[in-house]
């Protein structure tokens, strides 16, 4: 950037509307506080600046559900239930979700879905329960009131820029944008040895699923390995993901890592470095992909049939709350009075060119995720935003944590708490940090949620 600035002449901006709640991001995290915004009663928007919900599920091209379920006690078990038990039933009547696998050395269960019925089945599970969604909409700032809280959100699209005024706002964006436009505290992890990095998922069709075998993506990993020790190719990563999707014919592949030329990782909140993560995305894509066709039984007619829309980012800024989930907190299967649901996901951290996986200490597999990490901390000048939570990816958790608990489930059971609180304090008419939280909790209790205050229903 050159530093250099323009002054833009002030600006009467159109009101588009006024919400009780406002929602920006349209991810796991936003889709489920939506919903439950909604089902509490209270008039919602969800912004998203795409054309479709799923967040990194979907531009992202993940395909696949992680932290639905826990290793406990040596059972994999489904601990994300409430709205996520709406959303898979949705999948499942659209044809678009497979059964459980089991992934990072049979330790734990995924699973994967069809990444065109999780957005139709998430159009109809927000706007089911009364919400409104605004497609094509990016949030650019925030208007404060003199008391500190949101009044407005800025938004441009192709109707131009308008502001969104509401009573509530919770922050789904996956980077903290609201948070940080209000000046709440955050942090990001440092680039080099810290941040995670992004991957550039796509996906392969046209396997022949006879040919491949049982278990090719063990074949991959190992004919990676072997080209690796020959000294033939350098991968940007090991420990590729390779598996099937619904339909085995298509596969999707999950083995980039990208980066600065300085080593560091690509950052999410910066257009110039978004922009180098595609280019070198789709290289690497390519390459990739060449490897596998040429080399894996099954894969010689195989094509890359989708580069997903955006680079995957996992992690960017992270607010600090009056609490800050940690890594001990996973690992050591955290229990919270306030808590708000589960986490069974391990730590996976994406460091250069690998991924280490950390396992939980404890054969209860999962730790609880309290309500205050949702909880924006006070700004500098002493000002609470009283009207603001932030749920998903960019809570507040260390870099450690939410290495962890970034996956969808832990974001599902964020915003849906989110969502539900929300509205609470609007009724109440208090800060959202003042709410009633055993009452937020029997509330998702009798909604179905798992706070994991009692043992898993053994579901898959
Ligand atoms: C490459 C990769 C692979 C992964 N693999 C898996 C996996 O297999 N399974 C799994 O469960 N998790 C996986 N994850 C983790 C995944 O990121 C999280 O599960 C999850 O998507 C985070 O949810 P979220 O709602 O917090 O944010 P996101 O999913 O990032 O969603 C944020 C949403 O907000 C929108 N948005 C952002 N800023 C604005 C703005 N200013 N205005 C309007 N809209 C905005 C975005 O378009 C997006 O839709 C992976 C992540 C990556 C990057």
């Amino acid at each position: 950037m050159s530093g250099v600035t323009i002054t833009e002449p002030s600006r009467e901006t159109p009101v588009y509307g006024e919400f009780d709640v406002v929602v920006v991001g349209g991810g796991p995290a936003g889709i489920m506080a939506a919903t439950a915004a909604a089902r509490s009663g209270s008039s919602t928007l969800l912004i998203e600046r795409y054309g479709f919900l799923g967040g990194a599920g979907t531009a992202g091209g993940l395909s696949t559900f992680c932290g639905l379920h826990a290793r406990t006690h040596g059972e994999d078990v489904r601990v994300i239930r409430g709205l996520a038990d709406e959303l898979l039933d949705r999948l499942v009547k659209l044809d678009g979700l497979n059964t459980p696998h089991l992934t990072i050395a049979d330790g734990i269960a995924a699973q994967a879905f069809d990444i065109s019925a999780y957005k139709i089945a998430a159009d109809e599970l927000v706007t089911g329960a009364g919400a409104r969604i605004l497609f094509h909409a990016m949030a650019v700032g925030v208007v404060l009131s003199s008391s500190g809280a949101i009044d407005a959100v800025l938004i441009e699209s192709k109707s131009g820029r308008q502001a969104v005024r509401g009573r509530f706002f919770i922050d789904a964006s996956g980077d903290g944008d609201l948070a940080y436009w209000a000046g709440v505290p955050w942090e990001k992890a440092p680039p080099i040895n810290g941040m995670m990095y992004p991957s550039l998922m796509f996906r392969i069709n046209a396997v022949n699923v006879a040919k491949a075998g049982p278990a090719p993506w063990r074949t991959v990993e190992r004919l990676m390995e072997e080209a690796e020790a020959a000294g033939t190719h350098t991968f940007p990563r090991k420990k590729p993901i390779v598996r099937p999707q619904r339909n085995p014919l298509e596969w999707r592949a999950n083995l980039t890592q990208l980066r600065n030329p300085d080593g560091g990782a690509i950052d999410g909140t910066s257009v110039d470095e978004l922009t180098r993560g595609e280019l070198i995305g789709r290289q690497q894509a390519l390459d990739a992909f060449t490897f596998i066709r040429d080399r894996t039984p099954g894969f010689e007619e195989s094509y890359i049939v989708d580069i997903a829309p955006q680079i995957g980012i996992r992690e960017t800024r992270r607010i600090i709350g009056p609490y800050q989930l940690t890594e001990e907190d996973v690992l050591g299967c955290a229990d919270f009075d306030d808590t708000i649901g589960v986490n069974g996901w391990p730590v996976e951290a994406h460091v250069a060119g690998t991924v280490e996986f950390r396992w939980q200490w404890q054969e209860r597999g999962f730790n609880q995720l309290p309500f205050r990490i949702i909880l924006p901390g006070t700004r500098a000048d002493g000002h609470p935003v009283g009207n603001l939570y932030v749920a998903g990816r960019c809570a507040s958790m260390t870099h450690g944590a939410q290495s962890a608990a970034r996956v969808t489930g832990p974001c599902f059971v964020m915003g849906e708490a989110a969502g539900v609180a929300a509205s609470m304090a609007l009724s109440a008419g208090v800060a959202g940090d003042v709410i009633d939280v055993p009452g937020l909790q029997r509330r998702l209790e009798d909604e179905g949620a798992f706070l994991g205050r009692t043992a898993p229903e053994a579901i898959l």
